[in-house]
């Protein structure tokens, strides 16, 4: 039985679990096997949806104590429902909850683990996966030989096409160790903004060559004309010209949307290394020779100033 892991915001499936529950019903129909999947949370109004993608029916863990993210809970949680219903396959899709889970899951489940998995795996003969490596730059074959096995697929790695109908929904309460509750969560400071960056299929990420941050209005509208979350720079974040939580790259968000737009952004490795799995990448930028052009799909060499107003204008005639 393969076990998908749902998450959600705002009540919503987010597009990364529909990719993991498409993702999750594909390897159940090479094996031959269910999928099934799990949510844990007081925010689940819309997993249902996951049957669109496949899955047959979706366990909701109902324990009051587990109504925001707890690793120790969570993982013991998802244990009791592994073992119950016998899953011996685990799909999720990367999140900073999931990385975390599936760490403590690798050992509560004795499974094998692969991350940033890009492809269905190959049954013929045994478990094998396609890992993206070096950020994007290369790619690995991994087998998972354990009788368990997690994968983690990278986001925007699998198209999720809803195609069936609502799954049923059972609820499950578990019986979670009090020491996995030692750790209580006080407050939660979610990140605002109309799209939300790490889900989002459009970013336009804005650099120091805009020069302040009073010049942020015209990112935004492009932005908001697009339908797209909003990003930045390390630098652009550190001098406080932008939140933190918009902050891509080594150390910050790895995105991976369908177009990034990066304005005025040199394109230096650490700045890549978070944004080149992006399906599309389009560079503005004054200096002809800034190294992110060697790195984008689509190329404008211009003042920023002078491009994002005339193309936002563009935009909004035919969108
Ligand atoms: C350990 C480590 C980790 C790091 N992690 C990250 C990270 O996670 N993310 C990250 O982004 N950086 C990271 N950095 C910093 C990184 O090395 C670069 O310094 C940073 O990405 C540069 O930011 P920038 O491109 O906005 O600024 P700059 O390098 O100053 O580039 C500004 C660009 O804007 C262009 N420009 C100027 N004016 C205009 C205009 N009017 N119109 C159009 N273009 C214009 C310039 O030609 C230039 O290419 C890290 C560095 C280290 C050492």
């Amino acid at each position: 039985m393969v076990l998908i892991y749902l998450e959600t915001s705002e009540g919503q499936l987010k597009k990364s679990s529909a990719e993991a529950a498409a993702y999750g019903a594909e390897v159940a129909k090479k094996m031959g096997d269910k999928a099934e999947a799990v949510f844990i949370g007081s925010d689940g109004a819309g997993i249902a949806e996951a049957g669109t993608y496949g899955v047959q029916k979706v366990h909701q863990i109902t324990n009051p104590e587990l109504g925001t993210f707890n690793i120790q809970a969570f993982a013991a949680a998802f244990t009791e429902v592994a073992n119950k219903i016998g899953a011996n396959t685990f799909v999720f899709a990367k999140s900073s909850n999931a990385d975390s889970l599936v760490a403590r899951l690798a050992i509560s489940l004795k499974a094998d683990v692969a991350t940033n998995v890009v492809d269905l795996p190959e049954t013929s003969s045994g478990f094998k996966v396609k890992r993206s490596l070096f950020t994007g730059k290369a790619y690995a074959y991994a087998e998972l030989k354990s009788a368990n096995k997690i994968v983690v697929i990278r986001k925007n790695a699998f198209t999720a096409e809803p195609t069936g109908s609502a799954a049923p929904i059972e609820n499950v309460t578990v019986s979670v160790p009090a020491n996995a509750l030692l750790v209580k969560t006080k407050e939660v400071n979610k990140a605002t903004g109309e799209v939300l960056l790490p889900e989002a299929e459009i970013v336009v990420s804005a650099g120091r060559g805009l020069k302040g941050p009073e010049n942020w209005g015209m990112i935004e509208e492009l932005a908001k004309v697009l339908g797209a979350a909003t990003a930045c720079s390390k630098p652009v974040s550190d001098m406080d010209w932008r939140p933190h939580h918009e902050h891509v790259g080594q150390t910050g968000i790895k995105v991976s949307p369908n177009l990034y737009i990066a304005v005025g952004i040199s394109g230096a490795i650490q700045h890549l290394a978070g944004v080149n799995s992006s399906r599309c990448i389009v560079v503005i930028n004054k200096d002809a020779e800034a190294p992110f052009f060697k790195s984008a799909d689509y190329g404008i060499v211009g003042d920023a100033f002078d491009v994002i107003p005339k193309l936002t204008e563009a935009f909004k005639k035919v969108l």
